[in-house]
This record gives C-alpha cells, structure tokens and sequence, in this order.
C-alpha cells in the first residue's frame, strides 16, 4: 500500500507542489535577512563589543588604578601596573587586554567603580600581525574618545538595570 501512495505522490508531484506551496508563503512574508553591511541589525546598549577606556569632561583619564577590572576578568586578559603620579593620584603606567583571552564576559565593565573600563559597539576588527590582539592603554583611550558619545548614552540605558 505504502508503495502504491509513493506512486501517486510522485506522479501528481505533490512532495514538489507541497515545497513551492511554502516558497510562496514565504515570498511574500516580511524578510528576516539583512543586506549587511549596507543594512544593519539593531543593537542593544548592553553590546559587548571591542573594549574602550573612558575620560571625564576635562580629559583626565577615568581609570584609578584599582586593579578590580584585573582581579575579576576570568580569562586573566588584563594587565595593569600603576604607580602614583607627581599630585599623588594614582593612575596606570601599563594597561593592556589580550584579546586572544578576552571572552567578553563584561565583567571588566560591570566591576569599574569609575566606568572607566567599558565595552564598546564596535564588533568589526581583525588582528593582521603577531601582537595586535594586545590592545595597550593608547589605543583602548583612543577607541574611548572616538565613541565616547555613544558609550555615555549606552551607560546611561543601562543605569536602571546596574
Ligand atoms: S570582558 Fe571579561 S574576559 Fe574580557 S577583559 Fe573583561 S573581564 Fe576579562
Ligand atoms: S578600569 Fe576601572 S576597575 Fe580597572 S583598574 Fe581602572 S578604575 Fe579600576
């Protein structure tokens, strides 16, 4: 019997009808796919991306030197040492993050008490040479002052959840 519906079914083509039935139905429903990078997918403020360090308005730099973003990241990706400047502040002299390490956790993020440390929307980058996944305290300031209009409005959507 089993055989004889097979028969039936592909001779009126009903397994083809029945896949062009859900291309139609399709055809004309609301498109999940994007064209990126001409179009890009909304994303939330609590985006993990390329890591940034932050100044206040006057251009000091926020980082105080606690060593909680190094102490919690699990990955062991951060490296600071610090020493007390000429005014007595202390501030870091080596700042780096491996981002071969990095799992972009957040918790660096979440354990600065001075939002210095915070992670960025930028997910597009790529490492060409030995050594450029090691992000230095230059570069993680300069990605900071680049975006940091963002990064104040995205820490500012995350206030009520922190
Ligand atoms: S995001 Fe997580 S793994 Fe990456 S540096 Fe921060 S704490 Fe470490
Ligand atoms: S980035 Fe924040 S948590 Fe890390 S050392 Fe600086 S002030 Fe402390």
């Amino acid at each position: 019997m089993k055989v004889f519906i097979d028969y039936i079914r592909s001779l009126f083509l009903l397994e083809l009808l029945k896949g062009l039935q859900l291309t139609g139905r399709y055809l004309c429903a609301k498109k999940f796919t994007i064209q990126y990078p001409e179009e890009r997918a909304p994303m939330s403020p609590r985006f993990r991306g390329l890591h940034a360090q932050r100044r206040y308005e006057n251009g000091e730099e926020r980082c105080i030197a606690c060593k909680l973003c190094e102490a919690t990241c699990p990955a062991l990706a951060i490296t600071i040492e610090a020493a007390p400047r000429e005014d007595g502040s202390r501030r870091t002299t080596r700042y780096e993050i491996d981002l071969f390490k990095c799992i972009f956790c957040g918790y660096c993020e979440e354990s600065c008490p001075v939002d210095a440390i915070v992670e960025s929307r930028t997910y597009e980058y790529c490492f060409e040479n030995r050594g450029e996944n090691i992000m230095t305290k230059e570069q993680l300031l300069a990605h900071g002052d680049k975006h940091e209009v963002q990064l104040a409005k995205d820490l500012e959507a995350q206030a009520p959840y922190r």
